[in-house]
């Protein structure tokens, strides 16, 4: 990986290619939020939709669910959220800016204004963003954009077990947005107010959380390969017991060296059986899980894989990011993996002023396209090195072009963007070969 990779060689790629913008950018932003422009969108949805088939689609002890982002606030009372989902906020006195207390580099200097000692004590801030439900406005209609998904898995264990009676350990999973008004929104897609998340809770009988645990810690590393994260930029953080939410009795934070330092990427959680019993507690339904064909009940203990997108997205990224040389230029490129790169196929005419060029090309173009649905991306501005280059810079590991010995013998020139070797091929062979 770029050892000299900075934060801003990504953001302005993102912004130039057309991955991520500023949100309500023409506006002069808001603060912690991000538009996925079109590239983004598919490299997004890329990468959900792996996490997705490797975590549901190919397993059989995994159930997806996709709950209302709003929901009752018992469901934040019952979770501890409303009394304790905060960080801690200092104001500075003199410029009146507002910091995290645990993440400021100097805890006597204010990095708005530079000034030190202007801290007073801190104080719990609450992340969740408040609202109302209905046209009432008061305390009964208080609902909460949610901060995590998971509690949407929880209040719909009780549905899924009813249904399916699954045998344990079994896992429910989902994937959708998450709010928190962070006090410090920064380093791009990283801390946003508004992200996605993706999270899995699996149950399992209380005696064998270990050997769940165990295997969550491998699936999350296939997970980061099938990423194309390089396993030496992965490090395992075993949360010691004092920094562990009060539940937890195991917490690895998987955290990746991103430009702006080693930092989380995603958190592998025991949970217990804090969750099940707070909904027992609030409200007076029995969570537990009886074992088919036996007498035996419990309420089932949960390990908790907590995926972020946008920190997914960052880490591919900058796992992607490459510069060389290329007859004497500088070229920035994406090494992405084939899987998640937004455009597999970008098709062109050697020369977009001759026809029978043009025509040849939007055929074999069709063929791709139909094979690779929304893969493909027809390209015909510049000349053919300035395709290349703008190809290259979205990581599209292939340019097709089409060119007068294609009308003779239906071969086309075919170019690798690693090592941007040209092969010709027969068209047949590429259009059959996925
Ligand atoms: P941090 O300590 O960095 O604030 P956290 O420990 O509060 O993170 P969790 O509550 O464990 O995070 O959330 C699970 C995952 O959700 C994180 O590992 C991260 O990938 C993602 N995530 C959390 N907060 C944000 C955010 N503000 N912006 C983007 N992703 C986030």
């Amino acid at each position: 990986m770029n050892e000299n990779l900075k934060l801003e060689d990504i953001v302005s790629l993102a912004k130039r290619r057309g991955f991520v913008y500023q949100g309500s950018d023409v506006y002069g932003g808001l603060s912690g939020t991000w538009d996925y422009g079109p590239l983004g969108v598919s490299l997004k949805r890329n990468i959900m939709n792996l996490w997705w088939s490797m975590f549901v689609d190919e397993r059989d002890d995994m159930y997806g669910v996709d709950a209302a982002i709003l929901m009752n606030q018992k469901v934040w009372q019952a979770s501890g959220h409303v009394d304790t989902f905060t960080d801690p906020l200092v104001e500075c006195s003199n410029c009146k800016g507002r910091f995290r207390a645990d993440k400021l580099d100097n805890p006597n200097k204010c990095p708005g204004c530079g000034k030190e000692g202007t801290f007073g004590e801190a104080r719990a801030f609450n992340m969740m963003f408040k609202t109302n439900v209905g046209p009432v406005a008061d305390e009964s209609s208080i609902s909460y954009l949610r901060p995590e998904t998971a509690q949407g898995i929880f209040t719909n264990y009780k549905n899924v077990v009813d249904n399916f009676y699954p045998d344990l350990p079994f896992g429910i999973a989902q994937m959708g947005k998450a709010f928190r008004n962070e006090i410090s929104p920064r380093d791009f897609v990283f801390r946003a107010r508004e992200f996605e998340q993706m999270e899995i809770e699996y149950f399992v009988h209380p005696d064998k959380w270990e050997e769940a645990f165990e295997h969550w810690v491998a699936k999350c590393k296939e997970w980061f390969e099938a990423l194309g994260l390089p396993a030496s930029s992965v490090h395992e953080l075993e949360v010691p017991e004092d920094d562990r939410a009060h539940y937890s009795k195991r917490t690895i934070d998987f955290e990746f060296d991103y430009p702006i330092g080693r930092e989380e990427l995603m958190g592998l959680a025991y949970r217990t059986d804090f969750d099940l019993r707070n909904i027992e507690r609030v409200s007076k339904k029995s969570m537990e899980y009886q074992v088919k064909g036996t007498n035996e009940k419990f309420v089932p203990h949960v390990i908790e894989p907590s995926f972020g997108v946008e920190r997914a997205l960052m880490a591919v990224l900058v796992s992607a990011y490459r510069e060389d040389e290329q007859n004497g230029e500088k070229r920035i490129y994406l090494a992405l993996p084939e899987h998640l790169a937004p455009v597999k196929y970008a098709v062109s005419p050697l020369l977009k002023n001759k026809p029978e060029l043009v025509e040849k090309a939007r055929e074999v173009y069709k063929k791709l396209a139909k094979q690779n649905p929304g893969r493909v991306m027809w390209d015909d501005n510049g000349n053919i090195g300035k395709r290349y280059r703008r190809q290259d810079e979205i990581g599209t590991p292939y340019c097709v072009v089409i060119d007068f010995q294609t009308l003779e013998d239906d071969t086309v020139t075919v170019r690798e963007r690693d090592t941007t070797v040209q092969k010709r091929l027969q068209t047949d062979e590429l259009t059959t070969k996925q």
